[in-house]
């Protein structure tokens, strides 16, 4: 925005420097743009007369048209308050005042018609309305459709009145400067395009709409430009990254061809062929990839990390991947390390309990570039470890790990930055993967191996647990193994903890005849570790444990997933704990216990998760009632502070936005033809002004 929309909101008529420092403290609104930004968060909408005798106290803020029949001055001293009786043809209620009682008994003239609007309570079970708006009919501008603006406020703002009204006030004075300032931030064809209103019309409109169908069209066009604004600057990015990052090729395929024809005891899954073809035509393109790998749980997302892997081995490059845990780590490396060593390929371990003498070993070979592949956790990312030629860097489950973290690993190659496929089993929204991985390449497993069946979920309350226990056993004796899962909130480990060992006790009485793990956050990796392996061995029948067996970890041969206190859980994290079962030829079965005591949330949750097994549509809903900010990942990303747009609601703008952001930048790369000058004008304030220190903080 231009000098002007820089101005200090203080030197607006209305406001004063007291006024501003409280808007400054309170709203986060420092200049004329912030102020004119602060859009109103709903309508009133003045144009509907409620008739007086249909009124009910279910209704929200109504309006209505009476002439005043009575009004009278009742009680004493502070406790004194005014009645009203405002009557139509249709019937007659009481307005009520208990401050300002004086003046208003002065200015409300019996017999003149009023224009009220305020909320029906019952009161003495008779209907009545406490402090309306309230306005001489006469005074009020007739024949015009009229939304009223409600901006959000706060109480100590209302306390120096600066209610929604005077905020609207205030409004109408800066839009009367602001107008002819406001420059044209999107070109003509595109507004032509979307027949979108101009810039000033929609600034105009959204704060005083003349119609619901301009209000309408401001609303698109706001949240169009400013989606349109992040996609632009994710596109870019990714253009300037693939312009300036060269990548090592990859085109050499002798022994991932020797791998597909000997070893691979599966056909690929049609998404997984579709997927291994896009890595490879990255990796031999010349430029670095960064890739966004999703898939459901159990969709085979670790064969294509091998088979990633291989194209680096089989073009003298190293390639490491990392995973967020250890038992984690420990199961891909068991299951790659079956594949390697049919294929005499050195591959190594590498996590924070291995021993010195593994860890000299296998920096010295990683450095000679005699080990091809490792897998880890963190422990990858230290310094001391180096390698000859890294090529590849696979991060598994990626919001698990920070930018910084990554941009670690970058660095393990000083030469050529390797290329990095960041896998997740957390399905993203597709609207909110463009946003925050706007900058990354995607690719979707959307389809699980052949013969899986669908996983049966169900909802029992506590009261049913005998009967779950029963089915449990039937499961067992039938050779089968079941999972039961605690909540872990870090607020109150203590109790969870409690929770834990309290339900590891109760099962083991229940179940004398079976072994049981336990598994949770407290013990040492060791632990965990001979007690997975047991589980996994099938030494133990049943894994009592808390999230920490929410990620990758595959056991085909388990096929119960009780989830205790499934109301506390999120619906990604169900989702993610019920992908734990349903990895063998066995009909699975997760099984949601919760008290009778449920939010209308946890209904909902419960509810989806019963309903369907679908991954994205899971995450679309978990989106809809977290909202974005909320999502695993989504917090440390800038660009979900929007103004207006809502990623959860608005996904057709954002595609739209996208879409006409990737043409502009076919056509004008640099953004310098002229027709093309008010984005690259807008693009310039937006720079300027995106560094406002003072609203950091
Ligand atoms: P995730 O995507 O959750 O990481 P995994 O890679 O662990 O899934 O795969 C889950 C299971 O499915 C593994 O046992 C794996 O061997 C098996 N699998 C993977 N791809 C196929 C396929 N195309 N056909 C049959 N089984 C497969
Ligand atoms: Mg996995």
């Amino acid at each position: 925005m231009s000098g002007f929309f820089s101005t200090k909101i203080e030197f607006l008529k209305g406001i004063g420097p007291q006024r501003a420092a409280l808007l400054q403290t309170e709203l986060n609104l420092f200049t004329y743009g912030d102020l004119i930004q602060h859009y109103p968060f709903r309508y009133l909408d003045r144009t509907q007369f409620y008739q007086i005798g249909e009124l009910h106290e279910d209704l929200p803020f109504v309006q209505i048209k009476g002439r005043i029949k009575h009004k009278e001055l009742l009680g004493e001293g502070r406790k004194q308050r005014l009645s009203v009786i405002l009557a139509d043809a249709s019937g007659e209620i009481e307005l009520v005042w208990f401050k300002g009682v004086k003046w208003m008994n002065t200015s409300l003239k019996a017999g003149t018609e009023y224009i009220a609007f305020g909320k029906p309570t019952l009161f003495n079970s008779r209907l009545n309305m406490a402090h309306p708006e309230i306005e001489d009919a006469a005074e009020v501008k007739t024949g015009q459709s009229y939304l009223q603006p409600v901006y959000s406020t706060t109480e100590k703002l209302k306390n120096h009145r600066l209610d929604s009204k005077a905020l609207g006030r205030i409004m109408a004075e800066l839009l009367k400067l602001a107008v002819p300032q406001i420059a044209e931030s999107l070109t003509p064809a595109i507004i032509d395009q979307y027949k979108m209103l101009s810039k000033r019309e929609a600034l105009a409109q959204i704060h005083f709409p003349t119609h619901a169908e301009s209000l309408q069209a401001a609303r698109f066009r706001l949240k169009f430009e400013e989606l349109f604004y992040v996609q632009l600057k994710l596109l870019r990015q990714k253009n300037v990254r693939r312009a300036e990052l060269a990548g090592q090729v990859f085109r050499n395929v002798t022994t991932l061809t020797e791998f597909y024809n000997h070893h691979l005891t599966f056909e690929l899954t049609n998404a997984q062929k579709r997927v291994i073809k896009e890595i490879y035509k990255d990796l031999c393109a010349g430029k670095q990839m960064n890739r966004l790998l999703q898939g459901d749980v159990g969709s085979g997302k670790t064969i294509v990390a091998f088979i990633s892997m291989l194209m680096a081995a089989d073009n003298s490059a190293q390639s490491c991947l990392m995973a967020p845990t250890e038992i984690l780590a420990d199961q891909h490396y068991t299951g790659l390390k079956q594949f390697a060593d049919l294929l005499g390929i050195n591959i190594g371990k590498l996590t924070g309990s291995s021993k010195l003498r593994e860890r000299r070993l296998i920096h010295e070979q990683l450095l000679s570039g005699e080990m091809k592949m490792i897998v880890g956790t963190h422990a990858l990312l230290e310094d001391v470890v180096q390698f000859q030629n890294l090529g590849l860097c696979i991060i598994d489950e990626q919001h698990r790990f920070g930018v910084a973290q990554r941009s670690k690993l970058w660095q393990k190659n000083p030469r050529v930055i390797p290329h990095v496929l960041v896998m997740t089993a957390t399905p993203i929204p597709r609207t909110l993967a463009m946003t925050l991985y706007g900058d990354l390449d995607v690719s979707v497993i959307d389809e699980l191996p052949a013969g899986r069946k669908e996983i049966v979920t169900v909802h029992r309350y506590d009261a049913h647990r005998l009967r779950v226990f029963g089915f449990i056993r039937e499961q067992i004796k039938a050779g089968r193994q079941t999972y039961m899962v605690y909540p872990l909130i870090e607020e109150s480990e203590t109790m969870d903890y409690k929770d834990l060992t309290d339900g590891y006790e109760s099962v083991k009485r229940a179940f004398p005849e079976f072994n049981i793990s336990i598994v949770h956050g407290r013990m040492k990796p060791q632990d965990k570790d001979f007690e997975m392996q047991r589980f996994v061995k099938n030494e133990t029948q049943i894994m009592v444990a808390t999230t920490v067996i929410e990620v990758g970890v595959n056991v085909p041969n388990a096929s119960v997933m009780v989830i205790e206190s499934a109301e506390r859980f999120g619906l990604s994290q169900l989702h993610q704990l019920r992908g734990r079962v349903g990895r063998g030829a066995e009909q699975s079965y997760c099984i949601l216990m919760t008290s009778y005591k449920l939010s209308k949330e946890s209904k909902i949750r419960l509810e989806t998760m019963v309903r369907t097994n679908n991954g994205f549509e899971i995450a679309d809903i978990d989106l809809k009632l977290r909202g974005p900010g909320d999502l695993m990942g989504t917090q440390q990303s800038g660009v979900l502070d929007l103004l207006i747009a809502d990623l959860a609601k608005d996904a057709k703008i954002l595609q739209a936005s996208r879409a006409v952001a990737q043409d502009l930048l076919e056509q004008d790369p640099t953004l310098s033809l002229p027709e093309n000058e008010n984005i690259r004008r807008h693009i310039q304030s937006l720079s300027k002004n995106t560094i406002n220190w003072s609203r950091i903080s």
